[in-house]
């Protein structure tokens, strides 16, 4: 009967199959290389000369030269491998793991000689027990009986094998999904835990040490921050699980704006507000800020995007912080109402026109020099420009910036006729009150692009329309700050002759090829120092595990009718009328 190829994890640590010949014949070494990728390659290296080809090359008759039987004595006991763990915690996570194939163990094993009968062993007595996820354990006997090999693929830590423990760990510290992962295995037919294993480590285990990594590195970002003794700058988006009003979560972030690092951040579930999720962001963003100001910290100027609840909320609550709008939203909604008036047939001669006002804009923030007057009548003589007039009335701001035009520069341009229905539309847009009001709170030119930057790898550790409890969605959103924070000073790449590398990229929004910098590649040693903190948390349980909620609390006001009823109910809906 021909048997599926299984295949499995095995770890190189304490009890591999170098251990296993090792141990057999002391005194005639192995090598185990791995030139082919996850493939291992054991070589006897008395005999260099053996095939290369073969993919396990092991030992035929060099057992029979033992006569020693307590040579044998490898038979890796439980408290064994858990007392060598406990010493090199470190090592688990360095240690090299390798993908081995069902057939190809069973070509090793086949090898083995019992050193006390020196039959072979017996192939119909190779007991492989694999009923704990990735883990593998096999017991060899011969012919007569004896115990030739009894293994472990993977070490112990605790109660728990070490391969597991530090898989789950590697899918969620890479921001993966069980479902994902477990995909995978299923397709390679690779031996895995279930969906119950992988929870229960995940709240006694990985949560409480991301969480505690989070804690751990926030102080230490406050204690640079207090030391510096500098009001904070901030800038803040909130994010949202899914879009619009189905939306479940909200997390809201704090960014420190000269270092570009997360300072905070809070998530809110819709049950919060009432099953409001337009309530979600501003209650999310009190949160956030008041974690920094009970830190003991002064905020000067706190930049996010014209959300209606936030603006309303600072000025009420806190009034001594000044309150900026992001340059990038309030010129984004600018380009949208040009864009809407140019398109009518009336005001066609605007469309040429639509880019430079709104780098106008950004231009204006940039040199108003801090001061929210000058700001407001330098984007008001706009109007002025395109009508080919360059000196207005003003308080502040009397003509414009550029050097006076030529004759050939004035008769390129296709300027506006002043009150023709164009200029008329422009001036509704331009000199809107409310735009007006918001364009005042531009004059310190904060933009929360690296806020965005920050939102898109939120979004791969907590992928959106994906189901994860608040507990869950805590610790990936830290996953994502710390992953964040600990590149947010990458350095550009240089080429070896010194200059900066930059590539060539084509952007859909201006429809325009720019050349972007190149960084250096990201450092991950967070991961690693978690990984360590796994198996300490594993051996010690040093922190409190979280409360295990499996499922997502439901969002439901009232409770679910009986499933029959339900099905009922669909049913009378598709039936033939
Ligand atoms: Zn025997
Ligand atoms: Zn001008």
């Amino acid at each position: 009967m021909k048997r599926a190829a299984v295949t499995r994890l095995v770890s190189s640590e304490t009890q591999t199959v170098r251990d296993t010949c090792e141990a057999a014949m002391q005194t005639e070494p192995v090598t185990i290389t791995s030139m082919y990728g996850d493939l291992v390659v054991i070589t006897k290296s008395s005999e260099p000369s053996q095939s290369q080809s073969v993919s396990v090359t092991a030992l035929t008759d060099s057992f029979s030269a033992i006569d020693d039987p307590k040579d044998l004595s490898f038979q890796p006991s439980q408290s064994q491998s858990t007392s060598q763990s406990s010493a090199t915690a470190a090592s688990l996570v360095d240690d090299r793991k390798f993908l081995v194939f069902d057939s190809q163990l069973d070509s090793l094993l086949s090898h083995l000689i019992c050193p006390i009968c020196h039959c072979p062993c017996n192939k119909d007595d190779v007991v492989k027990k694999c009923n704990e996820g990735t883990l593998l354990h096999i017991e060899v006997h011969c012919l007569s009986g004896h115990t030739i090999l009894d293994w472990q693929s993977q070490p112990q830590v605790g109660r728990m094998a070490a391969g597991n423990l530090l898989f789950c760990a590697s899918t969620l510290f890479s921001g993966q999904t069980f479902a994902h992962v477990q995909s995978i295995a299923e397709f390679l037919n690779l031996k895995f835990f279930s969906h119950t294993t992988f929870y229960d480590i995940q709240h006694t285990n990985l949560i409480p040490v991301i969480m505690a990594a989070w804690e751990t590195h926030q102080q230490s970002l406050f204690t640079t921050l207090h030391q510096q003794g500098q009001p904070l700058r901030l800038c803040g988006d909130g994010r949202m699980d899914s879009p619009g009003f189905s939306a479940k979560y909200c997390c809201y972030s704090l960014m420190d704006m000269d270092s570009d690092k997360v300072l905070a951040f809070a998530i809110v579930d819709v049950t919060e507000t009432g099953g409001k999720s337009t309530n979600m962001e501003v209650l999310a963003f009190e949160r956030c800020l008041k974690q920094l100001l009970d830190n003991g910290f002064i905020v000067d100027v706190v930049a996010t995007d014209r959300h209606v609840q936030i603006r309303s909320f600072m000025k009420k609550s806190y009034p001594n912080i000044r309150h900026q709008f992001d340059v990038w939203h309030v010129v984004k909604s600018v380009r949208k109402h040009l864009y809407t008036i140019s398109h009518k047939r009336a005001n066609m001669d605007l469309a040429p026109w639509s880019q430079s006002i709104c780098n106008h804009l950004w231009w204006c923030a940039a040199n108003c020099d801090h001061s929210a007057d000058m700001l407001e009548e330098m984007w008001c003589s706009l109007v002025h420009h395109v009508v080919n007039v360059h000196e207005f009335a003003g308080n502040v701001y009397v003509k414009c910036s550029h050097d006076p035009l030529t004759e050939a520069e004035q008769l390129c341009k296709k300027w506006l006729t002043p009150l023709s229905p164009a200029h008329n539309a422009l001036k509704e847009v331009v000199l809107n009150k409310a735009l007006l009001k918001d364009i005042r709170q531009l004059n310190d030119f904060c933009h929360t692009g690296c806020l965005e930057v920050f939102h898109s790898l939120v979004t791969k550790y907590c992928p959106k329309r994906q189901e994860f409890d608040a507990v869950q969605m805590s610790a990936r959103t830290a996953l994502a700050v710390l992953d964040h924070n600990f590149n947010a000073e990458r350095e550009q790449k240089v080429t070896s002759d010194g200059k900066p590398c930059f590539k060539v990229a084509y952007t859909k929004a201006s429809a325009k090829w720019v050349a972007k910098p190149i960084y250096a590649s990201k450092s991950y040693d967070h991961v690693s120092d978690m990984l360590h903190s796994v198996i300490t948390q594993q051996e010690t349980h040093f922190l409190e595990p979280v409360a295990n909620s499996n499922k997502c609390h439901n969002i439901a006001p009232v409770p679910a009718p009986p499933k029959d009823e339900l099905v009922a109910r669909r049913i009378s809906r598709f039936a033939p009328q």
